[in-house]
Order: structure tokens, then C-alpha cells, then sequence
């Protein structure tokens, strides 16, 4: 398992993430989890080399802090760092969190901990708290070795709280899809302009960086045919320098196995494999995703005043991030819905991209 400085540490560039441990019934994501598997898994992981243990307040309702406590402490404490992070929406009282989550895990220290899931709607909460405060005292005591964040928000929002004061760390949702279509790329500047070091979660995208469609893993397994589809988003984050940790939710040993494949060596891609990621990356997406525009030249003529372009921009969003997208279409302000579309095919013909729009609304209102 390779290794990178980390002040005046070295951490594993591999980190296990454990909201997704194994469970008691893999098809219930309430299920409760599998102790005797879950503590293999972990306990194997850190026999593999891997030093850096992610878990969060929240995570299985407490539970998750809870095996990953029952699972190290079988080790000497200065052999692996565990991190942690505080809700505010869980519970705000972040003085009683603290002292729970050190019993829970089963130590007097926390070496890396996060304010948790900063968003653009609780920005403020966090730095009006004391909570920021608290754990500043807390490091000065040495309960708290390295302090940062978990960041879901805009740009604008992360710009602000990161000139907070110096951050130890971040953690950042980062992967090639992400990289390419959204604001991923933009926070890894912001980070990298105030040289904070990057953990990243969800290099694999929640798992859909995982398989691509047909056509896009072809082109990925004619580069590459020993790297398993997952790997290549592994190595993309692996190549930026800023990142420190890549962290992934593993539930079985065969992730592991694969996880400790691709991080048996420190190379990432080379500039050809970027150019073979890039295409492969906008093949899945023009493949999986309609290419609406939001021109909105066929809104006049739907007879039954559907907002045709915000139910196309949801139904890209399900492409992507599954049926957890599918929530967005409460917000979505429209007089017609998708079950309203009659198909009389009107908007087709005033579609410069030729979007079959009636097919889209019929498999949509089967979705909602
Ligand atoms: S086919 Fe459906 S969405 Fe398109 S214009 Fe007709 S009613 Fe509106
Ligand atoms: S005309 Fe086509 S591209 Fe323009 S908003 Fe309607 S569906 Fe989208």
C-alpha cells in the first residue's frame, strides 16, 4: 500500500470509507450491520497497509463509529488514524458529540476530524456555532490531531469557509465525471490555491464510474485490459497532486482486493490515458443523457404546458445518480406533468437536438 506525507505523518493513499460496511441484508440499506464481517473487513484492510479509517457521527445511526472502534482497537492506537465528523443538523450540541464519538471509538483522540456536509444552507450555522472554535481548542489539546471539513457545497459557499482560518484538510466529492461536468474541478482550485490537502469521497461516483455503458468500457479495456473499469476513476484522482486520501466505501473483500490492486503502485494516468479517460467519459454521457439545451423552443407549442426542459434535466440527473435524482421533480414548477404529456409529438418538431421528448415523459411518469 503506497504512502504520502502528511505533515509530519504518512498516510495511506488508500482510505476505507465505513458508511458501507457490510450488513446483515445486503438488499435493506437499514439492515443493521454484519459485526463479525464488517470487523474482518476492516481488520483486513489495516493488515493490508491501509492507515486512514473514515467514519462519521451519523453513519448507521452511530453504529459504523461504534465497529470501526470494536474492530482497531486490537491495534497500537499510533498505528492507524481514525476520522470522524460532527452534524450539526444530527445533534448541534458538539461539546456531548465530541465525548461520544471518543467513547464509541474507544480512544482519547480523534487524528482527523471534520465539520460534516458543509451545504450553501448551513454554511453559516457552522461558523455562528463555537463549534469551529470548540475543536480549535480541542487540537490545542491534543484530542484533535488535524481538523478540516466535508464540503456538498457551491463554489462560492466552499470559497468562503475555506479562508476560515487554515484547514488542516478537506474532503470533496472528486471524480473524472464529476472533473469533467460539474463543479469538481473549481473546488480542487480553490483547495489547491490555499494548499489544503484533499481526501476525496466518491472517486466511483456512488459505484456508477464502476461499469460505463458497453461502448465507453470498451474503449477503457482496450487501453487497459488488466484494469478493472473502477480503477481508471482510482487512478484519475490518484494523478492530482493536491489529493492525499482517496477514500472508498467498501462492503466486501473482493472491493478490498481490487481497491489494494490499484494501489499497490503510485501511478495514476498518463496523458494518453487521459485522452482515453475524456473520451470515454463523454461517450457515457452522450450515450446516457439527452442533449437539451434548455433552448425552450418546444415550450409555446406544448399543449399541455409542460416544462419540458426541467423534466429532461431531472431525467439526466436519474441517468446519472439513479432514482435518488427523481426527488428534484417536487421543485420543478410546471402547470403539465409527464403523465399530462398527450403525444402529439409537437415538441419534437421544434427540437434543433431532435429529442424524442414524448418517449422521455412517458418513461418518466412511469419513474415518478
Ligand atoms: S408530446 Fe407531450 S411534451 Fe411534447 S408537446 Fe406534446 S404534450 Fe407536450
Ligand atoms: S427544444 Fe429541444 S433542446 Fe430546446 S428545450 Fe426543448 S427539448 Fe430541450
Amino acid at each position: 500500500m503506497k504512502k504520502k506525507a502528511f505533515q509530519k505523518i504518512e498516510v495511506s493513499r488508500l482510505g476505507m470509507g465505513n458508511m458501507r460496511l457490510p450488513s446483515v441484508d445486503a438488499k435493506d440499506s437499514k439492515a443493521p450491520i454484519d459485526y463479525p464481517e464488517a470487523i474482518k473487513l476492516i481488520r483486513r484492510a489495516y493488515e493490508e497497509g491501509i492507515n486512514y479509517f473514515d467514519t462519521a457521527y451519523v453513519y448507521n445511526d452511530g453504529d459504523s463509529e461504534k465497529c470501526l472502534g470494536e474492530a482497531m482497537k486490537v491495534f497500537p492506537r499510533d498505528s492507524y488514524y481514525l476520522a470522524t465528523k460532527f452534524h450539526i443538523d444530527a445533534n448541534p450540541d458538539y461539546e456531548a458529540v465530541f465525548e461520544e464519538q471518543l467513547r464509541r471509538l474507544q480512544t482519547d483522540r480523534i487524528d482527523f476530524y471534520l465539520i460534516h456536509c458543509l451545504t450553501d444552507g448551513n454554511a453559516d450555522k457552522y461558523l455562528n456555532s463555537g463549534a469551529i472554535e470548540y475543536f480549535l481548542e480541542q487540537k490545542k489539546k491534543g484530542r484533535i490531531s488535524y481538523l478540516g471539513f466535508s464540503s456538498h457545497a457551491g463554489v462560492d459557499t466552499l470559497r468562503r469557509f475555506a479562508a476560515h482560518h487554515q484547514w488542516d484538510f478537506t474532503q470533496i466529492q472528486l471524480n473524472y465525471y464529476d472533473w469533467n461536468y460539474s463543479s469538481a474541478k473549481e473546488e480542487y482550485q480553490i483547495l489547491e490555491e490555499r494548499n489544503i490537502p484533499v481526501m476525496v469521497m466518491e472517486p466511483v461516483r456512488g459505484g456508477r464510474l464502476a461499469s460505463l455503458t458497453p461502448e465507453a468500457n470498451e474503449v477503457l479495456k482496450t487501453a487497459h485490459p488488466n484494469w478493472s473499469i473502477a480503477a481508471w476513476a482510482l487512478r484519475f484522482v490518484k494523478s492530482l497532486p493536491q489529493v492525499q486520501v482517496i477514500l472508498s466505501g467498501m462492503s466486501t473483500m473482493d472491493q478490498l482486493e481490487d481497491n489494494l490492486d490499484t494501489f499497490a503502485d503510485d501511478d495514476g494516468l498518463n496523458e494518453t490515458d487521459m485522452e482515453t479517460l475524456e473520451k470515454a467519459c463523454s461517450m457515457f454521457k452522450n450515450q446516457i443523457q439527452v442533449p437539451c439545451t434548455a433552448c425552450r423552443y418546444c415550450c409555446s407549442g406544448c399543449p399541455m404546458e409542460i416544462n419540458i426542459p426541467e423534466y429532461l434535466k431531472l431525467y439526466n440527473g436519474y441517468k446519472v445518480d439513479g432514482e435518488q435524482a427523481l426527488a428534484g421533480a417536487a421543485a420543478i414548477e410546471s402547470k403539465g406533468k409527464p403523465a399530462d404529456c398527450a403525444g402529439c409529438g409537437s415538441c419534437i418538431g421544434h427540437c434543433p437536438q431532435n429529442i424524442n421528448t414524448p418517449e422521455i415523459m412517458t418513461e418518466l411518469a412511469r419513474l415518478l
